[in-house]
């Protein structure tokens, strides 16, 4: 079987096949958080609080090339990546699913953001169906409402996915 569940867990952990020639040095990765001090003050900035990303730069020249909004985004790909500035060749820190962890494919799937929306509106639905004069039906339509951003979530996501197994088998039986 090719496509294995067998998690990412470490570096030293790497799939032969497929990384062997994964040599090169691994994009410089560098948290931004700079309304985290707006936190301490009472006001209406603190929610610039939230606004906070990852950038990802090329570790030979320093050329950020991405920027992510949500913390430890997962991405697929290759993990190879040239550098439109230098032109060098470094692992840009994507992984194709097979090489993920179960945790990190839950992640895809779910990202926080998405996880907090239906979460928030789960919760609402379970209050609704436990109060004493209860109403099954704005528990329903809660329910439904929560499960609706997951639903055509996962329908975006499904193509990544098996474009990211198409090209890790490609791959590795090309070698
Ligand atoms: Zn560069």
């Amino acid at each position: 079987m090719r496509f294995s569940w067998i998690s990412w867990a470490s570096p030293s952990n790497t799939s032969p096949r497929f990384l062997s020639d994964m040599s090169h040095r691994a994009a410089i990765r560098e948290e931004h958080d700079p309304f985290a001090v707006l936190g301490l003050f009472p006001s209406f900035l603190r929610v610039l609080v939230f606004l906070r990303w990852t950038s990802y730069a090329c570790p030979h020249c320093g050329q950020v090339f991405r920027r992510d909004f949500w913390p430890e985004k997962v991405r697929l790909g290759h993990g190879q990546r040239a550098c439109d500035e230098c032109g060098a060749v470094f692992d840009d820190g994507t992984r194709e699913w097979p090489q993920l962890s179960v945790f990190k494919k839950l992640r895809f799937f779910f990202p926080p953001l998405l996880i907090g929306i239906s979460g928030g509106l789960l919760l609402a639905a379970i209050l609704v169906s436990i109060l004493p004069q209860r109403d099954w039906r704005v528990a329903v339509v809660g329910l439904i409402l929560a499960l609706i951003p997951l639903f055509f979530w996962s329908l975006i996501r499904w193509p990544w996915v098996f474009r990211s197994i198409r090209r890790y088998n490609a791959t590795s039986t090309s070698k």
